[in-house]
């Protein structure tokens, strides 16, 4: 059997982790590269718990001759596949007792000898036989109370001889039984409380409310022991970097004769490891750089070494005997993000790493990390609530109260804070729609918490001393002040903090390490990245992040703001063809001018139009109050409103008269955006001396037929204004892929088209039968229950929607091998999403503005597991 043990030993074969577990193939990568680790051996997880003795003699044996000496006292360890495995404790010290003692105290002192004695039994009560660790403080604290000393460095050989007798009592009245007295007996026994006490309810439970698997498997690693005690003795942590900036820079804590993590209990009060730090914290204790300097350096040394041999930041778990450092774990260093990325850069950077590693180590929500606004740090902060920093970023808005009134205020171009109670799953829109998000109830894990994180909204939860009065649309802060429906607040995420009025922000930047894993990640992928871009600020923040044009630009939000609502309004009332184009005349300048302002912007990248896609019905009000200002403003009667509305009503708009059958059914408008958009052009050119080169696509389309005869109208109308403009004009014109008949039939359509784009949001909402709209409701449930793996309108189902997108790929590359491709539905901000595009040979993505960094780095991270 001993040939199924892993071995913790510089001649042995690395240790794989899905069988000896995370801690154990960390130790065995550390003394491969060369760290001062003590020897051992590895059970692994998939090995029956019950060893014999017989085998583990033998595995002593073998030990033995590894070491070059009998391993007289060892530690037993917890080896999880995954973390998780500090939740059951180590067992130190085996062996230090029965004929042992002598020999130890032959070897060291009879002080020491006692001290290992007392700790063995401690250990094994605590973690074999389960006693509460209680009973052994109390024993400890009752004898140096009748001794009346202050700590346990006064405790004599005779005293500490004497607390192991109460200790052995303690197991005895437990147990029933001694403790086992030799060596390989007391590891066995120590093996089997281990692998039991893994699977008890409690030990479950605290896997469970930490996050980690509940079914884990658990190896064991029985080690020679670092003593950790007598002279120039004791143990610590050491981190090697800053936590939060990722700075090389030595910290940690340290306590003199103590063993395992002795140091991190709160027992004794530990030293701080440097100097620097001591003078920084203004300790009085001197720390371990002025108690034992060369332990300083030596820890120094290792921890680059640990960086260049293992390519890694771990934090040591150490332990100092006579002087002599012992690394018995290697910790991974839980850090933010700004410090995850410096560390893989500047691992990189030394050639520990490749580049292609750093890029796969650097998470998407990293990222996000780096990508929000932050309040100005010379602004003045005019505090008026307080909560929890739920998802970071600053925001400004006006206030208010109800997601409904979020949705509005941001369809016409508002930007609102969201306040509420706490958020439920009917509220998501409301979410999406507004700048940010505040409630005064709930936790870090609140809904409104996790659904902010996962929409990379700043979002303030649990601000209690603020009062929230849903029916007066109130929010009143500590000191009294009322704040009103409209009036302006800002939440910092990032601080918790409920601010008055809008107080200024900094827009984010990417330096630094950042800058440095994007230009990597620009050099890896293959697959170019465009943003979703309505307007030209959209598209000037995408551009900071170096977007490489619009994929898709949805020109009905042009049409959302006041006064163009009403000219639209006016269109979509009027009764004949010819008040249309009255009214559409009315439109075209703005639209153009839009337009205009975005070939400016993008000064000659690609841009892709979409032309107008929602139902009508969609831009006419739906409130009495609403339909009797229009009534007013246009000059008709309110009936009539009411009576174009019902015309316009469908059972099921989203697959009624949309899209491209909207230009089919009304030309005008086509022409009017058409026209708009090469006199744009024009004007651009004429200012600029650069053509804009814009893409015009073509929403909804299911047949070629439809696509012919729009393609034809767009060939028209850019020769007219070619001829009225003089200025020659280039163009490409596509097809949304977004129906599953259009992905059928892709031969046809690419055979007609320059650029094929995949709107991947009703694709899927077609193919699966699934509202888009709706599927908020009971999608998270779905999820929860594993009904889907993922939510299909984040996450590309590849085994639906993206079967049917590769069958689209191929018949239009099969037809029109040159044939652009790309996807601008909601996936194109998705890694896993990105993942599926780069191996299905898409040409782009397309996401929004924010979203572009993470689809930049998720595109290499594709293209470098793809090559792999
Ligand atoms: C889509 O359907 O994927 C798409 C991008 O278009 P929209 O979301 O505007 O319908
Ligand atoms: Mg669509």
């Amino acid at each position: 059997m001993t040939e199924e043990l892993g071995w913790i030993a510089p001649d042995a074969p690395l240790l794989d982790e899905q069988r000896f577990g995370t801690k154990a193939a960390l130790l065995s990568r550390g003394v491969r590269a060369g760290l001062p680790i003590p020897p051992g051996f590895v059970i692994p997880a998939d090995h029956d718990a019950d060893l014999s003795e017989d085998v583990i003699a033998a595995a002593f044996d073998r030990l033995a001759e590894r070491s070059g000496e009998p391993a007289e006292l060892v530690s037993i360890r917890a080896s999880s596949i995954g973390p998780g495995s500090d939740v059951v404790p180590a067992v130190l010290n085996i062996g230090a007792s029965g004929a042992a003692i002598d020999k130890l105290a032959g070897r060291y002192d009879a002080r020491l000898a006692f001290d290992l004695k007392r700790r063995l039994l401690h250990s094994f009560g605590v973690g074999v036989m389960g006693i509460d660790e209680e009973e052994f403080e109390y024993a400890l604290y009752d004898l140096m109370r009748d001794l009346g000393v202050d700590g346990e460095a006064e405790l004599t050989a005779d005293h500490l001889a004497q607390l192991s007798e109460t200790y052995a009592g303690v197991l005895d009245e437990v147990n029933g039984t001694a403790l086992p007295d030799a060596v390989v007996p007391q590891t066995c026994a120590a093996l089997r409380a281990m692998a039991q006490s893994w699977n008890t309810p409690r030990t479950l439970m605290r896997r469970q409310a930490r996050g980690f698997a509940a079914d884990s498997p658990l190896a064991r690693i029985v080690q020679v022991m670092a003593l950790g005690l007598g002279t120039n003795a004791g143990a610590g942590v050491a981190h090697l970097r800053d936590a939060t900036t990722g700075a090389q820079g030595l910290t940690g804590r340290y306590l003199a004769n103590a063993q395992g993590n002795e140091a991190l209990m709160g027992l004794r009060t530990p030293s701080l490891i440097t100097r620097s730090e001591r003078e920084a914290r203004e300790m009085p204790d001197p720390s371990l750089e002025e108690l034992f300097p060369e332990a300083v350096l030596e820890l120094q040394r290792i921890g680059r070494q640990v960086e260049a041999e293992i390519g890694e930041c771990y934090s040591l778990d150490f332990t100092l005997t006579e002087g002599k450092v012992q690394i018995l774990e290697l910790v991974p260093l839980k850090c933010s993000a700004r410090a995850a990325v410096q560390i893989a850069v500047d691992l990189a950077e030394a050639g520990a790493i490749t580049r292609a590693d750093a890029l796969l180590r650097i998470g998407p929500t990293l990222v996000d990390e780096h990508l929000h606004p932050t309040i100005d740090p010379t602004a003045a902060r005019d505090l008026i609530g307080h909560g929890l920093p739920a998802s970071p970023g600053a925001a400004a808005g006006k206030l208010v109260f109800s997601p409904d009134t979020a949705e509005e205020a941001a369809e016409s171009g508002e930007r609102v804070l969201l306040a509420l109670v706490e958020t439920s799953p009917e509220d998501i829109r409301g979410m999406h729609a507004a700048g940010g998000v505040l409630t005064v109830r709930g936790g870090m894990t609140s809904h409104a918490a996790v659904v902010a994180r996962g929409l990379g909204k700043p979002c303030v939860v649990g601000a209690k001393d603020m009062t929230l009065n849903r029916v007066e649309r109130t929010l009143t802060s500590p000191d009294g002040r009322v704040f009103k429906e409209g009036d302006v607040v800002t939440v910092d995420g990032g601080e918790g903090q409920v601010l008055a009025g809008k107080v200024p922000t900094l827009e984010p930047e990417i330096t630094g390490a950042f800058a440095q894993i994007m230009e990597w990640a620009d050099k890896e992928r293959t697959l170019d990245v465009r943003t979703n871009a309505d307007t030209a600020r959209d598209a000037g923040t995408a551009l900071g992040f170096a977007a490489q044009g619009i994929g898709l630009c949805r020109t009905e939000h042009m049409f959302f703001q006041d006064h163009r609502i009403s000219a639209m309004r006016q269109m979509i009332l009027a009764e004949t063809e010819e008040e249309r184009r009255d009214a559409l005349a009315k439109l075209l300048p703005m639209q153009r001018g839009d337009f205009h302002d975005l070939f400016v912007r993008m000064q000659g990248m690609p841009v892709v139009i979409r032309l107008l896609d929602p139902p009508l019905h969609e831009f006419l009000p739906h409130g009495q109050a609403e339909i009797d200002e229009m009534a007013n403003e246009l000059s008709v009667t309110p009936q009539k409103i009411r009576a174009r509305a019902l015309e316009l009503a469908e059972f099921n708009p989203m697959l009624g008269n949309r899209g491209c059958r909207i230009g089919i059914a009304y030309p005008e408008i086509y022409q009017m955006q058409l026209r708009a958009l090469f006199e744009a052009v024009c004007h651009a050119a004429n200012e600029t001396g650069e053509a804009a080169k814009p893409e015009i696509m073509i929403p909804l389309v299911s047949a070629v037929r439809e696509f012919d005869l729009l393609k034809r109208e767009v060939e028209e109308m850019a020769q007219a204004v070619s001829a009225e403009c003089g200025v020659k004009i280039d163009y490409t014109i596509g097809v949304m892929i977004e129906t599953p008949r259009a992905c059928l039939r892709s031969g046809d359509i690419a055979a007609l088209a320059d650029f094929l784009s995949f709107g991947t949001n009703d694709l899927t909402q077609m193919l699966y039968g699934l509202s888009r709209d709706d599927a908020g409701r009971f999608i998270p449930n779905y999820v929860e229950r594993g009904v889907f793996e993922h939510d299909p309108f984040h996450q590309i189902d590849e085994e639906g929607v993206g079967e049917i997108m590769k069958i689209g790929i191929e018949r239009a590359r099969a037809r029109a091998p040159h044939v652009t491709i790309g996807l601008c539905g909601e996936h194109g901000g998705d890694p896993a999403s990105i993942d599926f595009c780069h191996r299905a040979g898409f040409d782009y993505v397309s996401c929004s503005p924010y979203r572009v960094p993470v689809a930049r780095l998720a595109a290499a991270q594709a293209a470098i597991r793809a090559r792999r």
